[in-house]
């Protein structure tokens, strides 16, 4: 996969599946842009990563939340390396595990706003400059969640569901500027977020604990997304736009998902 010249917004880039995509992306000869909220340490160490396969680098304090900073930091890639021809939608968070009648609603607005609004902002905001170029990517990381739909997970389920409908309706919206739009959905994945919940719902440092049976007897890795995400970015997918794809391993149980 050649890269070579292109310039690839990863949110979340400062850790887990997005550092994995960050990397990979740099590795294929992307210039990296990453988006953090706010642990700056796991910034730079990506940006050393990223700086050592040759590539250039920005890492950019913003919340994908909050649609100033998400405009702000857009404008900045531009001016820094004069455009865009990635963006992938990464940045996000667990729910807590608790059955709707239990959820806070500050809970569900906060999954609504990270997983939803936040791609929402930074969609918007590299589109102008996708269509100038006549060509871009967009990709959205959704989850195995919104196969299953287990109990306990509805502010999250419904974020990821909610991402999976914009792409697709997306796709059509910018086909005819040559941006095509895909959605990844990992299983579960070896990264500090499925520790966390391995931490609230087990009781356990060890994410093997999360699941009874694993796929293949092992979690998925950063790099098992972004593989994919660097071919589906790629000019060798120029025919593969508004779809969903999941990388779970070919699927994990129901009942193997835990409630809090
Ligand atoms: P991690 O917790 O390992 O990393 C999360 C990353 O997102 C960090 O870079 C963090 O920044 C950033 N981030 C979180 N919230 C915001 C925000 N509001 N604004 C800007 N940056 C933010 O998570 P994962 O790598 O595991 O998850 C990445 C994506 O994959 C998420 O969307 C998640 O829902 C999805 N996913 C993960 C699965 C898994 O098993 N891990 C399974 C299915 C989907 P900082 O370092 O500054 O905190």
């Amino acid at each position: 996969m050649d890269l070579q010249g292109r310039v690839a917004i990863v949110t979340g880039g400062s850790r887990g599946i997005g550092k994995g995509c960050a990397l990979a992306l740099a590795e294929a000869g992307a210039d990296i842009a990453i988006a953090y909220r706010k642990n700056e340490a796991a910034a730079s160490k990506t940006a050393a990563e990223v700086k050592a396969l040759g590539r250039r680098f920005l890492a950019y304090q913003a919340d994908v939340t909050n649609d100033e900073q998400v405009r702000a930091m857009v404008a900045k890639t531009v001016e820094t390396f004069g455009r865009i021809d990635i963006l992938v939608n990464n940045a996000g968070g667990p729910s807590t595990g608790r059955r709707l009648i239990n959820t806070e609603a500050g809970e569900m607005q906060h999954q609504i706003n990270t997983h939803i609004m936040g791609p929402f902002y930074f969609t918007k905001a590299v589109l102008p400059t996708m269509r100038q170029q006549r060509k871009g990517n967009v990709i959205f990381i959704s989850s195995v969640e919104t196969k299953l739909f287990p109990a306990g997970h509805i502010p999250y389920a419904v974020g990821k569901s909610g991402v999976e409908a914009m792409a697709k309706c997306l796709s059509l919206e910018e086909r005819d500027y040559g941006i095509r739009v895909n959605v990844v959905g990992p299983g579960v994945i070896d990264t500090d977020m499925s520790l966390r919940v391995a931490r609230a719902l087990k009781g356990s440092s060890n994410i093997m604990d999360l699941l009874e049976k694993w796929p293949f007897g092992r979690p998925g890795k950063p790099s098992d997304i972004a593989n994919l995400i660097k071919f589906l970015v790629s000019d060798k997918a120029s025919y593969i736009t508004g779809q969903v794809i999941f990388v779970d391993g070919g699927g994990i149980q129901m009942w193997d998902l835990p409630e809090g």
